[in-house]
């Protein structure tokens, strides 16, 4: 590799013995090819890189690089080895191993940040994407990231994902703190509109208004008071899991409100007609639910 200005300063010695040998590389950057050491925290970790692909993949070097005498053999850094290591997979093309937890994935973002490093940025980025398929499963978490970095686009696709959690649950008081008061609005605007914009469709045509009418075939006064019944448990189960699909799948088939809703029936014995037609109401409820609101 051609080296030129100040890059002499933190060229790797090249006499015969090497003054480096007795530390602890990680083996993914041992290469004595590679000009420059750099120290993890608390220097239980070593890496060896190319002066190159540091400034050229980060700011914070290229601006250090830039400068006129710098004479460190070793750069010690604050951040931990494992923090490190996925920071220099990323920048030098190998496959990162995968994040192990949130407070993991935070301390990457603040040391991509810092570094000035949009390759990992960007990495990161499209991971937070993928978060079902990793070890990082909680969205309020992902989301509040998202909009800490003002990523819209990501903060919308995580904001979908969590209408499958009850914001107001105890087990995520610790997540819903790291959002910001923004984040943290548009999240409950988006929860509370779908439970609003359904319970409004669910009282308009075609579904039944809930007041005493009188049967169709034979003019017998019925009541929807078992309509009126699974209405409320939809909306309130829509309060407690905005995503609204358990309605569809075991709400109908096993709700004890559902099920008197589909046995209902004119209380003329010789008359007896259903009152409620199930496949129709699963079809409209199931159309209701996807014209939802789902991002912020
Ligand atoms: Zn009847």
């Amino acid at each position: 590799m051609q080296l030129d200005g100040p890059d002499e300063d933190l060229v790797f010695p090249r006499h015969p013995r090497n003054p480096f040998e007795s530390l602890n590389f990680h083996p993914n950057f041992s290469s004595l090819e590679a000009n420059v050491v750099l120290a993890a925290k608390d220097a239980q970790v070593y890496f060896r890189l190319h002066s190159h692909t540091l400034k050229t993949t980060s700011g914070f070097f290229k601006t250090m690089y830039s400068l006129p005498h710098s004479q460190a053999d070793i750069i010690y850094l604050d951040e931990n080895a494992d923090v490190l290591e996925h920071l220099f997979s990323m920048i030098s093309g190998f496959p990162f191993p995968e994040i192990p937890s949130h407070e993991f994935l935070e301390s990457l973002l603040f040391a991509a940040e810092k570094y000035d490093m949009p390759g990992p940025m960007s990495l990161i980025r499209m991971y937070l994407l993928t978060s079902s398929e990793s070890s990082l499963k909680d969205s309020i978490r992902l989301y509040a990231l998202a909009c800490r970095y003002d990523w819209k686009q990501e903060s919308k696709k995580l904001s979908t994902q969590t209408l499958s959690l009850d914001l107001y649950d105890e087990v995520h008081r610790s997540s819903i703190q790291t959002l910001s008061a923004n984040a943290l609005l548009d999240l409950f605007m988006l929860h509370r509109s779908r439970r609003e914009e359904f319970r409004k469709c669910l009282d308009a045509p075609p579904f039944v208004s809930g007041a005493p009418s009188h049967c169709s075939q034979c003019a017998t006064p019925i009541s929807y008071a078992a309509w009126k019944e699974l209405k409320y448990k939809m909306v309130m189960e829509m309060d407690r899991r905005p995503l609204g699909d358990l309605i569809l799948d075991a709400g109908f088939c096993e709700w004890p409100e559902a099920l008197a809703c589909w046995r209902a029936a004119c209380p003329n014995d010789a008359c007896k007609r259903l009152l409620y037609d199930r496949s129709e109401t699963i079809r409209v409820v199931r159309d209701c639910i996807e014209g939802l609101p789902n991002t912020i």
